[in-house]
């Protein structure tokens, strides 16, 4: 029976079971880390593939099951909370993600990936629609946001397609969407990051005000108080303004 709080919705066409893992591109990385395998509607057909695959589950009927019903999963295979994971623990070794992902815990999901990016060159994954929709938008939409900015500083992000309710057990209120994150990390982010972070979530933490308001809070520096950025709101920004912006605003501080 699935478990609510675990965000427990099961996947039961095996056409888009397939299509999810082929959206991968397999290329370039030993290993491949599954999030919330499930009962394995996606992993039957992970095991077959030459890398290294790992399995983030909490759910300890989940991971017996899994044991159970496919020789190739063993004790070894799990890694745990997919939150709690450390990847140093794979001495930087290429990872790639793939998940039909809890969606309570989506946009940490995201973030865990973007602090990770040096090891995480892909990953294929399905949110709830309006999550997907956000990580792919662009500037002056509504969907445009922080997820937006940070996630595509650091991958290609491509919306792959739309998943209906009633493909699952038991249905999600909301449809879902499937996205690749190809990373190609923006010129002009190293050294920058954390200021980066700062500018774009207090930019957006206030989107309805201009940038020279919403961004008070970080004591921008003198130089940049008569920059044109200043005068429009955040969603006007591409991702590459925000980058140059941030080098301006570290080479004044
Ligand atoms: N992959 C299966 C499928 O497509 O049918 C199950 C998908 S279900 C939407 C999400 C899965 O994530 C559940 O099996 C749940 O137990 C697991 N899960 C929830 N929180 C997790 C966490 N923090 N780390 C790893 N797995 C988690």
């Amino acid at each position: 029976k699935a478990k609510k709080h675990l965000g427990q919705h099961f996947l039961t066409d095996e056409n888009i079971a397939r299509k999810i893992v082929e959206g991968l591109s397999f290329e370039n990385y030993g290993n491949v880390l599954e999030v919330g395998p499930g009962m394995g509607v996606l992993t039957k057909y992970l095991i077959e593939k030459e890398q290294k695959l790992y399995l983030a589950e909490i759910d300890t009927e989940s991971i017996e099951y899994l044991k159970k019903h496919y020789e190739k999963i063993t004790e070894d295979s799990f890694v745990g909370d997919f939150l709690k994971h450390d990847f140093a623990g794979l001495e930087k070794e290429q990872i790639a993600i793939i998940g039909n992902f809890p969606y309570n815990i989506s946009s940490q999901i995201l973030f865990k990936i973007i602090d990770y990016y040096e090891q995480i060159p892909e990953m294929v994954g399905m949110f709830q629609k309006e999550v997907a929709e956000r990580t792919a938008a662009v500037p002056r939409t509504k969907d445009y946001g922080i997820l937006s900015v940070l996630i595509q500083a650091y991958y290609d992000v491509k919306y792959l397609f739309t998943v209906h309710e009633n493909v699952f057990n038991p249905p999600p209120k909301v449809k879902s969407g499937v996205i690749r994150l190809t990373r190609n990390p923006k010129e002009g982010l190293f050294g920058n990051e954390v200021l980066f972070k700062q500018i774009v979530k207090a930019g957006f933490n206030q989107r309805r005000k201009k940038l020279s308001n919403a961004l008070k809070v970080l004591n921008i520096p003198e130089a940049l108080k008569t920059h044109e950025f200043l005068d429009k709101r955040a969603e006007e920004l591409s991702v590459a303004d925000f980058i140059s912006f941030t080098t301006l605003w570290k080479e004044n501080q």
